[in-house]
């Protein structure tokens, strides 16, 4: 677009002043754009360094196989080897040349390729080019504007940059596709190690580290946000990536107040999430956040994990009880419903069935048998009449379902839903005396 605004016009101005990239930043991104590697395929390696074809003998094979690795004879480099037949080869990074000029942060991006073809003669050695595609400019209180190339439309392809057109003020204009990727925020794998950067940011807490965050977005967030500022200058970068991630422009990171002890104890947090999750814990209990005994432990993961797993034992708790509250709600119903049925009591010398009398006793019966017949709340189901088998002592044997419609046998299950021995027996016992039932009904 056409520059507006005074700061647009003005950086189209300054756009035309950068230098252009010079041989020196051109060869150190062919050399360390690309991993030094091979084309691997029986035996024989395509050096993807030099261009040479070579075999390997079969200890150097042995090698190859155990370590994936390979010297080339003829260029001497140590190449990491992949299994592939192809003969051609094409390979794009991202590049970023960081600069500035007046008072303006740039980041310039790259777009460096590399190609080859094993049989071609023109492309056996490696045929190197290099475009700058977007330019990021970030003045002083960390507003963006970006210059960049116009894109092609190519389906699936977020970046792909027009080199025939120049480059224009672009505006980061909301994607239709809200998944894809801002092509204006480049994060390279390689970034020039030679920096010139505005003393605000030096002032802000740039230390020449980036953190996981790219170039742009970094410069951005320290030049504009206060806490992020105050985060890195105490080396706080986990929690300056978890501020980033969360897009916290205008809210700050929770628990500020803990931040300033953990700040002031030099306490580094490396999980901000924990720590967070930590504090709403320590919240949650009513455990100081404003006491450096809780907010800075030495272990983070274990003083986590412990009151994690006393707030769920809690839960657990409160979780049974209300279960508990609201079956006795329903023991009225159950007597009322399946009253009917109490008096049934059949058996042999072995197995003596009744019919469970209480929804208090469906839960002993549940929690003895480690079953489901309590939790699932089958005191509820209108058709549904549970049974208990025990043997001579006592003891539970099985827990029967019938069908109050069918008058057949559901379920019949034992410890933890298994089978036991008498299951038949016990199956066949129901099934003898179900006219009890019947009668009842
Ligand atoms: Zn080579």
């Amino acid at each position: 677009m056409i520059p507006k605004t005074k700061q647009q016009k003005h950086i189209i101005d300054l756009h035309g002043k950068l230098p252009a990239i010079t041989e020196k930043q051109k060869q150190w991104a062919f050399n360390n754009c690309f991993d030094k590697k091979g084309f691997h395929s029986k035996g024989s390696v395509w050096c993807l360094h030099c261009g040479e074809v070579f075999k390997m003998d079969t200890s150097e094979l042995m090698i190859s196989v155990v370590g994936d690795k390979a010297i080339c004879p003829k260029c001497g480099t140590l190449l990491k080897l992949e299994n592939s037949r192809k003969t051609k080869y094409k390979e794009s990074w991202y590049y970023s040349i960081i600069t500035r000029i007046e008072d303006y942060q740039v980041c310039r991006h790259f777009v460096v390729e590399k190609t080859m073809s094993k049989y071609t003669q023109c492309l056996k050695e490696p045929y190197y080019w290099i475009q700058e595609a977007v330019q990021n400019w970030i003045d002083k209180k960390g507003k963006e504007t970006i210059v960049a190339r116009p894109c092609k439309c190519i389906p699936r392809v977020y970046d792909a940059w027009n080199f025939a057109k120049p480059m224009e003020i672009r505006l980061r204009g909301h994607s239709l596709y809200y998944h894809t990727h801002d092509k204006y925020d480049i994060d390279a794998k390689h970034i020039y190690p030679y920096r010139n950067i505005i003393p605000q940011l030096k002032r802000n807490g740039y230390t020449g580290h980036f953190h996981g965050i790219s170039c742009s977005e970094l410069f951005k967030l320290l030049l504009s946000d206060k806490e992020a500022e105050i985060l890195a200058k105490n080396k706080q970068y986990d929690l300056l990536r978890y501020k980033w991630k969360r897009n916290y422009k205008e809210v700050c990171v929770p628990f500020s107040h803990s931040l300033r002890i953990a700040n002031k104890n030099k306490y580094i947090i490396k999980d901000a999430s924990m720590w967070i999750d930590y504090l709403h814990l320590l919240n949650h209990f009513n455990l100081d956040t404003h006491n450096a005994h809780y907010v800075c432990p030495k272990n983070l993961k274990a003083e986590h994990d412990r009151l994690l797993a006393r707030k769920q034992r809690i839960e657990a708790k409160k979780e049974l009880k209300k279960r508990i509250a609201e079956a006795q709600k329903w023991e009225a119903k159950y007597q009322e419903t399946k009253g009917k049925f109490f008096g049934i009591c059949f058996g042999n010398e072995d197995i003596v069935i009744t019919v469970i009398q209480s929804v208090a006793e469906m839960a002993e019966e549940g929690q003895a048998m480690h079953h489901c017949v309590y939790s699932m709340e089958y005191y509820k189901k209108p058709n549904s009449l549970i049974l208990s088998a025990k043997d001579k002592a006592g003891n539970r044997i099985e827990t029967i379902e019938i069908d109050l419609k069918t008058f057949k046998v559901v379920q019949s299950r034992g410890v933890c839903n298994k089978n036991t021995e008498q299951h038949d027996e016990i199956v066949k016992l129901v099934q003898d005396n179900i006219k009890l039932i019947k009668q009842a009904a």
